[in-house]
């Protein structure tokens, strides 16, 4: 399974829209968005999943918070409400620890296809 955090966003190959970064995490905006508004927060180090020791290592679940924190207070300001998540294991596309914060509209089904309420 390619990591597509490591090998295209963090390496620089793929541009992203940051919209909030610390030394230790980058949230930028979904690169194929299944929400109107479609965040992911990831840690600059690989770090497999929410399961691994290496996510509570506390200056980087302060960073994570603080991003998160960052990223609803926008969201809730702009469209009422979102909604945090985090796939875990086989639950993963990619192996790579990363939260997602949406709200609005689903774009796409889970599968990628669109979704019936795109005009
Ligand atoms: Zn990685």
């Amino acid at each position: 399974m390619s990591d597509f955090y490591c090998n295209q966003v963090l390496k620089g190959n793929v541009a992203v829209s940051v919209v909030f970064e610390t030394d230790q995490v980058l949230a930028f905006h979904h690169t194929q968005p299944y929400f109107e508004y479609h965040i992911v927060i990831i840690p600059k180090q690989h770090i497999e999943s929410l399961s691994s020791a290496h996510a509570v290592e506390s200056t980087l679940a302060v960073d994570f918070l603080k991003a998160i924190h960052y990223v609803c207070d926008k969201l809730e300001r702009e469209n009422g409400g979102c909604r945090v998540s985090s796939n875990v294991g086989d639950y993963q596309s990619t192996r790579h620890l990363h939260f997602y914060v949406h709200s609005g509209k689903r774009l796409r089904n889970e599968d990628g296809s669109p979704s019936e309420n795109i005009g």
